[in-house]
């Protein structure tokens, strides 16, 4: 399986911003946790940005166009006023009901996590029933547009860099389902009888500290997890 990973805007297009908070940022930051999730379950993937750059959309669906991907996957953050909050999921206007339950396995294994509100699946474009959103529109592969909680909530900010490689885990995982893949844990079981080797990088008494950190290690694309003990 290969997916196509899109992690909205980028560059001089720092889509929604709340004070020094970018969208731009944020979709970077899941995109490559979520790619290195899918490759340790190992499905291929595209990725339209790895770095801080713009790309038109048609640059990214051209790309989609090209790779020959079983599914599309565009990363974004919703904005509103600062007491809306959530998650949702965009599909074509048209979309199928089996796509319409991939988007619902990904929702489950959110909520799951831990999500302010499941605010479902939606299709076309808001405020338009027959429009479509470009990377639902120009994309051949089953598509889907996350729009991973408001940038514009505290709330859903917070939760954002707390939990951000469980959502990552989170996609892939509903991914995975609907495909029929595999999906292989980042810390799971010790195969029997081998021996397994974990990195730590720091403890921390502080929570906030080991959270800076995860945040720090996510950034480079390590998807970190923060232990208790
Ligand atoms: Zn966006």
């Amino acid at each position: 399986m290969k997916v196509w990973i899109d992690a909205g805007h980028g560059g001089s297009a720092s889509g929604a911003v709340n004070g020094s908070r970018m969208e731009k940022n944020d979709t970077l930051r899941l995109a490559k946790l979520v790619q290195a999730a899918f490759e340790r379950c190992g499905v291929q993937t595209v990725m339209t940005r790895t770095s801080d750059v713009y790309l038109s959309l048609a640059d990214r669906t051209n790309l989609e166009n090209r790779s020959g991907c079983d599914l599309a996957v565009s990363l974004h953050r919703n904005s509103a006023s600062a007491d809306a909050c959530g998650v949702e999921i965009w599909l074509h206007h048209a979309a199928p009901e089996a796509y319409v339950q991939w988007a619902q396995l990904v929702l489950k294994e959110l909520q799951a996590v831990g999500i302010s509100k499941n605010r479902g699946v939606k299709k076309g474009y808001i405020g338009d029933a027959n429009a479509d959103y470009a990377v639902n529109r120009d994309t051949k592969a089953p598509s889907m547009m996350i729009e991973l909680g408001f940038i514009s909530n505290a709330g859903d900010n917070r939760d954002y860099d707390a939990k951000l490689t469980q959502y990552a885990e989170a996609i892939v995982k509903g991914c995975c389902s609907w495909k029929g893949v595999a999906y292989q844990a980042p810390n799971g079981e010790t195969p029997q009888g081998k021996t397994l080797y974990r990195v730590q990088v720091g403890a921390f008494q502080n929570r906030e500290n080991a959270q800076r950190m995860q945040q720090q290690l996510q950034e480079k694309g390590y998807p970190a997890f923060i232990t208790q003990s």
